[in-house]
């Protein structure tokens, strides 16, 4: 099956018992046993609910993937990922990572003796240099939030092989429309399902995807064991997103390209971060590994003015600020201040994450009326 049809049917088949096309939301905590332990392959909805599992099915086929995992939020699905972990391990993660999987690795983690490393890895030969005895995990998100820093997938993937370590990557910002990292060699693909895979802004979840049977079950196991699982309701509005996710990127990376063009040709505007451009440093690995570029865009200003892009977004008015990413609706973001604000200031300088930095999410609305809103706003 090509993407479309598996984003429209993958996981969904019509209900046996009335015929209704849409999987039902299963609002139930347990189900009946006719002798203990004999049911229908459902005990209790923390283990399993049907309508989470066709979710799963559902964004494990987009994946390529065996099995799909979700969460009650992309940050649990990190958690559950962590908890494979023991003390002493090492973690070897990108330096330019959403704030609140920096902070979880931080200050949850850390105090549990598990070691995290950040590094640049956009040349991957870092990644090996940085590997020690210890290194269980290595932690990628390409493109980077909210840098857009590409990483080579299929490098890191040799050098996690090489050195039997497990590679994992948050593909949230490119989903499986644009890229596939199980496909290149990658042990797990997480998302944080709140974004492009839901897609309406009405829902928090996290996903996971895996091809090993064995690292399936042991994230199972942690699913069920710590119980930070998702509602029934919201695995429906997830299902029900991703039917459209397909045409959604489309009009994402359309919209996305005209916006960082736009901005790149501004005479106020300075640096923009779009994997599609030319002068990207890593735009040959993002073109080899991605099938478009998204609608995620980064800029700042000639002169690192936070008050200057601070008056932008308040004049703003269709691209409204916001956290969070990846719904139909555009949004600003100053990360400096929200979603990055829990990375220290000296570490966000290191990557180039200036306190003007806006990040903008582009959305699915008519690309002219977004240009007159920047217009408007940048002057
Ligand atoms: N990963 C990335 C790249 C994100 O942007 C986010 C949230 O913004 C997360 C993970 C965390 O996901 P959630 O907010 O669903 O917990």
């Amino acid at each position: 099956m090509n993407f479309g049809t598996k984003a429209v049917h993958a996981g969904v088949t019509p209900d046996p018992t009335t015929g209704a096309i849409m999987t039902p939301i299963y609002q139930t905590s347990t189900y009946v046993q006719s002798s203990p332990g004999v049911h229908k392959g459902f005990a209790y909805a923390r283990s399993q609910n049907p309508t989470r599992s066709a979710l799963q099915e559902s964004i494990a086929a987009l994946e390529n993937g065996k099995h799909g995992l979700c969460f009650g939020s992309g940050l649990a699905a990190i958690d559950a990922v962590i908890k494979l972990l023991s003390p002493g391990d090492e973690v070897i993660a990108g330096d330019d990572l959403y704030g609140g999987t920096y902070r979880i690795f931080t200050k949850v983690f850390a105090k549990y003796g598990i070691k995290f490393n950040f590094i640049p890895m956009g040349d991957v030969s870092n990644i090996e240099k940085h590997i020690t005895p210890h290194t269980k995990l290595i932690w990628i998100e390409t493109p980077t939030n909210p840098m857009m820093n590409i990483i080579d997938i299929e490098g890191a993937a040799a050098i996690a092989k090489k050195h039997g370590v497990l590679l994992g990557v948050d593909n949230t910002f490119a989903t499986p429309y644009l890229q596939n990292p199980l496909d290149l060699g990658v042990d797990l693909v997480m998302h944080s399902a709140t974004k492009y895979l839901a897609g309406h802004s009405d829902v928090v979840m996290g996903a996971l995807v895996v091809n090993d049977d064995k690292l399936a079950s042991d994230l199972a196991f942690i699913q069920n064991a710590c119980g930070a699982i998702c509602g029934p309701q919201d695995s429906f509005l997830v299902l029900r997103g991703i039917k459209t996710l397909h045409l959604r990127m489309q009009r994402h990376c359309e919209n996305g390209e005209k916006v960082a063009k736009y901005l790149a040709n501004h005479p106020k505007i300075g640096n923009v971060y779009w994997p599609g451009f030319e002068y990207h440093p890593n735009h040959a690995i993002a073109k080899a590994q991605m099938r478009g570029y998204g609608g995620m865009v980064s800029f700042v200003f000639k002169e690192d003015d936070q008050q200057q892009s601070f008056s932008v977004m308040e004049r703003l008015k269709l691209f409204v600020l916001a956290e969070s990413l990846g719904g139909v609706e555009s949004l600003a973001n100053h990360p400096a201040s929200m979603t990055h604000g829990s990375i220290p200031r000296e570490e966000r300088m290191k990557v180039g994450l200036l306190d003007s930095l806006i990040r903008l999410s582009v959305g699915v609305e008519d690309i002219d009326d977004l240009i007159k809103d920047l217009e408007q706003a940048i002057g």
